[in-house]
Parts: structure tokens; sequence; C-alpha cells
């Protein structure tokens, strides 16, 4: 009889953890605190390695077949500069979080998974055979800023490549192509930790008068249903073995979202951490062991991008690098290469 593994959020990690541990024969009960379909801040881009994760799993078909889309292209603009449309060297797929959820939910249960849907779990311990999969660590403040999220879906709205990328001094917007002729508006903002912001979320995506991001988005007939936001949010890498708990997903690090990599190292995780813990299921290692294995694994597979898309984000913020960036980057096709593949 195999030992049954709890899984504590039933976002992207948990999910395909959980359906990852099924396929296994592993009792898995996941506890998700929402309920599913439900929208997340998220740029809706997914990049990188995460994308042979899910096709090892079986998943990118499913994905595919709900309206995931190809994104092979992005280009970049601050408030007065573009840059020309670059080629993704490695293509993306674009899928709202409402299907995306929701699909990876149902696949669990198809599996024998039980999901225990709107249940929040309020142990403060992540004892033996629990697994940490509940998102982003909060942090009010950090280095005197406040962080936070927005994002929503619009129609009417003609981008020049799959993804635009548009920096601001305040943060910035990722708009990208879905499918339904919808795209996704999502940005990181930040403000100090004295300053209020009294504007509406509409206006805080738009942008400020005149500049390339409030021309692009002049016409868009946002979804109001699909509003979503989030603060609180902290950008500081942390390495796995730090962690006294087993965690997958944001819950072990965060990776600033312009990399568009978040989610994928949500399945790189989670895969990651099948194998030991279906060892730890039959029996086969013990919990700190497993532990541990997994940790170190992350911290191996994440450690070099963690480190420059951190410089990437300060990049993002530092005055007057805004223009060079937009300028710079795209125009040289080694730059842009490099970038893109140290931070994923
Ligand atoms: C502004 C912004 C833009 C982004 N854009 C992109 C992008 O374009 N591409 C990309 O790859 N990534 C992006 N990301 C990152 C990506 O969204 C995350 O990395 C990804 O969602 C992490 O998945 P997760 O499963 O770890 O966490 P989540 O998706 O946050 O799931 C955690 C789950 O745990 C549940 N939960 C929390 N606490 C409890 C509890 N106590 N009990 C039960 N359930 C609980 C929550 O309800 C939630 O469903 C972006 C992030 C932000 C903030």
């Amino acid at each position: 009889m195999n030992k049954e593994i709890t899984i504590v959020g039933g976002g992207l990690a948990g999910l395909m953890l959980g359906i990852g541990l099924r396929q296994n024969g592993i009792p898995v009960k996941v506890w998700e605190s929402g309920h599913y379909p439900r929208h997340r801040v998220c740029g809706e881009f997914i990049s990188g390695r995460g994308q042979d994760s899910l096709a090892r799993l079986g998943l990118l078909e499913l994905l595919k077949n709900a309206g995931a889309i190809p994104a092979k292209t992005a280009a970049f603009f601050s408030e007065k500069k573009s840059s020309p449309v670059r080629e993704l060297s490695l293509s993306a797929i674009s899928l709202s979080r409402h299907v995306l959820d929701n699909l990876l939910a149902q696949e669990f249960r198809r599996l024998g998974g039980e999901l225990r849907e709107g249940e929040r779990w309020h142990e403060a311990d992540f004892a033996e055979g629990v697994v940490r999969a509940n998102g982003r660590r909060m942090q009010a403040v950090e280095n005197g800023w406040r962080w936070f999220g927005l994002k929503a879906h619009a129609r009417n709205v003609e981008l020049t490549a799959d993804l635009e990328m548009h920096v601001s001094p305040s943060g910035y917007v990722g708009i990208c192509r879905l499918a339904n002729d919808e795209v996704n508006v999502c940005g990181l903002f930040r403000r100090s930790a004295e300053s209020g912001d009294a504007r509406k979320w509409p206006e805080i995506l738009r942008g400020a008068v005149g500049s390339l991001r409030q021309q692009r988005l002049a016409g868009a007939k946002f979804d109001e249903d699909s509003f979503c936001s989030v603060a609180g949010l902290s950008l500081r890498p942390r390495r796995a073995v730090a962690h006294k708990e087993c965690c997958v997903g944001d819950a072990l690090t965060m990776i600033p979202p312009v990399t568009g990599n978040g989610m994928s190292m949500a399945f790189e995780s989670a895969e990651v951490a099948i194998e030991p813990l279906v060892a730890y299921g039959r029996e086969e290692m013990p919990w700190a062991e497993t532990q541990q294995l997994i940790a170190r694994r992350c911290d191996k597979l994440f450690e070099r991008r963690l480190a420059w898309a951190g410089r990437l984000q300060w990049m993002m913020f530092a005055p007057g690098l805004q223009n060079a960036l937009v300028s710079l980057v795209p125009r040289s096709e080694w730059l842009w290469q490099m970038l893109f593949k140290q931070t994923r």
C-alpha cells in the first residue's frame, strides 16, 4: 500500500505534481482554497523548458486542444521608443489561466486524485508527506517598494508581435495574443511604500498619456470579469535547500515576471519532485532525503536563470536604462539570444 501525498495549493505546480504522482499510482490529496475556473494575475505566456515537462507528462497536447496558441515573436517598447520585432529562439505558448488551471484540475480528478476545492490548509506546519505548492510568499514591502500585479483580457487590440513588452518608470506590461481575438494585458508595477495610488486599474494598465502603450490600448475593450490583482509580491530569489519544507513553484521562489518563466518553473519543479515523491510513497526513501533531493535538483535547475532574471529586472527599473534596453537589446542578435537563453 503506497503512502499518500498531500499537496497544499492547486495552482500549476500543485496540480502538475498531483497529475505526475497519480500517473505513478500514488494516492494524492490537493487542498485548494479557491474554485475553478478562475482568472489569475499572469502574463499567460509559457516560455522555456516547462513545455518539455508538460509534453513528458502528456499534457502539452491537452493544452493545445484547449486553445493554447504558439507565440513566436516579441517586440519591446518604452514610453516613446519601439524595437524591431524579434523571433523567439524557442517558441512559447499562450493560454488563459482561466482555461489552464481548470484543465489541469479536471485531469488530476480524471486520474483519481482527490481535489479538496474551496478548502484552505490552516496548519502552519508542512510535516512529512506534505508538499507546499501554495504560491508566492507575501511580503508587503521590499527595499522600500510595494510590488503589485494587474491583469485583464481585452479585445480590439492590434499587436505587432505575439508578445509586446511595454516598459515605463512605474512598471512593465506584457500584452500577448490569446485565442479568439483576445489579448491578455498584464503588468507588474511598483510604488514607494509611503505613496498611495488613486488611479483605477484600466488607467494603470493603459499607461501614461501619450505613451506607446496608451496608443496601443486606445481602443481596447476590457473584459471586466477577467480583471484580477495581486499585491505583496517578493521577487527576491530563494534557495530551495534553505527551506525546511518540500516546496514547488512560487512557494519555492519567484522569478521576475519579465522573463515569462514562472509557469515554466512551476511545471519543472513539479516534474523534478515526482520521482523522489514516488520513491517516498513506495517507502523506498525517507522523507528528509526526499525533501533534500528535490531541493538540490531545483536549485541546480534554477540558480543561473534566477541570477540573470534578477539583473534583467533591475535593468527594467533602472532610470535611464529603459530606453537603452528597448533600443539596444533587440537590435543586437547576440545580446537578445544571450539574455533569452540565460533567463530560461
Ligand atoms: C504580474 C505577473 C505576471 C506574470 N506573468 C507570467 C508569464 O507571462 N509567464 C509565466 O510563466 N509566469 C508568469 N508569472 C508567474 C506565474 O504566474 C507563477 O509563477 C505561477 O502561477 C506559479 O504557479 P504556482 O502553482 O506555484 O502558484 P499559483 O498559481 O499561485 O497557485 C498557488 C495556489 O495555492 C492556493 N493556496 C494558497 N494558499 C493556500 C492554502 N493555505 N490552502 C489551500 N490552497 C492555497 C491558491 O489559491 C493557488 O491556487 C507572472 C506573475 C506575475 C505576478
